[in-house]
């Protein structure tokens, strides 16, 4: 049988919490992680809600995951985020020594690559999945913004 548990499936999920950020009038970016294909924490950008510019959806899974676990290191854990994390979200995600990050969409301007910051040594990563539709919502949020304003 085919493992369902691919890096689409949990990109998807991550995308629903997008989702939820775009109906909260957040910038749409959503998170997850995962341990053994299994989910241990859902997150959505927050920065409007919280007046806070660190509350991206990276930083508040890695402090849901490290609950979690019950521990500071992520070792053996997968982040899905559907954009490319920024210079302050890979800092982060150093720290945590996370296994492997997935992401959609690259951020040209301010993602982490375009930055020069480098993430931990042990830390994979692969870039594009599901990436058109992490984008799209993006450019819907933006152009929706545009015309509200
Ligand atoms: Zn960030």
């Amino acid at each position: 049988m085919e493992n369902i548990f691919d890096d689409t499936y949990f990109m998807k999920k991550a995308l629903e919490e997008a989702e939820i950020a775009f109906q909260e009038g957040e910038v749409p970016v959503g998170a997850v992680i995962v341990i053994d294909n299994r989910i241990i924490a859902r997150a959505h950008n927050l920065t409007e809600k919280l007046n806070d510019v660190t509350a991206h959806a990276e930083m508040q899974a890695i402090t849901s995951a490290a609950n979690f676990i019950g521990g500071k290191y992520l070792k053996d854990c997968t982040l899905y985020v559907t954009l490319e994390p920024c210079q302050m979200c890979a800092g982060a995600l150093y720290w945590s020594q996370i296994s492997k990050i997935v992401y959609a969409a690259s951020d040209d301007k301010r993602g982490f690559t375009v930055m020069g910051t480098k993430l931990h040594p042990k830390t994979k990563i692969i870039d594009g999945i599901l990436s058109d539709e992490a984008s799209q919502l993006l450019i819907r949020f933006f152009e929706q913004k545009r015309r509200l304003n």
